[in-house]
């Protein structure tokens, strides 16, 4: 793959931000992480970071413009840079305009990784983490995995349909999930 774009798609909790940070590392992707963005946002206090906040701390998605908007700022910085979404896209409406971003650039989505993980393992991990995350208590991960079921899965069958979606068992140590990523991605 030259300067693949790769996606990573799973529930809250999958383990995807770790994942993404040792392929980061590894094999040189450009992060694109959503939900750190806009935390760091919030953070910095941007009218960004303040629109989503309130989203954020409901387990709500940010509503599509706003993401759609900032993933365009975002691309239009790295030139032909290889990308690693993570937490993005969440919706068809996301997954469809990231597909009209790509093309203006003559660019296209590689391969979608599925990191898959059973809701019971969601929230048993997120109870036991220490991020200290605002949207971390019981009654917010129950909403984000609701969201998660009615927005964002429908996008397992959207890029199966594109035969870009590869299935990987997010319910192992790190070791294993990302050695399974890694044969994904040379397959993609
Ligand atoms: P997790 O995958 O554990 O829910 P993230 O850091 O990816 O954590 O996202 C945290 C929050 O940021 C989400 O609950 C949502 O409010 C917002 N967010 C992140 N990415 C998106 C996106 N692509 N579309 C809409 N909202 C998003």
């Amino acid at each position: 793959m030259e300067n693949p774009i790769v996606a990573l798609l799973g529930p809250p909790g999958s383990g995807k931000g770790t994942q993404a940070a040792r392929l980061q590392d590894q094999l040189g992707f450009v992060p694109l992480a959503t939900g750190e963005l806009l935390r760091e946002a919030r953070a910095a206090g941007t009218d960004l970071g303040r629109r989503a906040s309130e989203y954020m701390d409901r387990g709500e998605l940010v509503p599509d413009d706003v993401i759609v908007a900032m993933i365009r700022d975002e691309l239009a910085n790295l030139d032909d840079k290889p990308v690693l979404f993570d937490g993005f896209p969440r919706t068809v409406a996301q997954a469809d305009a990231l597909e009209g971003a790509l093309e203006e650039r003559s660019r296209e989505l590689s391969g979608v990784v599925l990191v898959d993980v059973p809701d019971d393992l969601v929230v048993e991990r997120i109870s036991g983490r220490h991020e200290d995350r605002d949207d971390d208590d019981p009654e917010t991960v129950r909403e984000r995995l609701q969201v998660y079921h009615r927005e964002t899965e429908p996008l397992v069958a959207y890029y199966g349909d594109l035969g870009l979606l590869r299935r990987v068992d997010g319910a192992r140590d790190p070791d294993e999930v990302e050695a399974a990523i890694r044969s994904a991605l040379e397959r993609a």
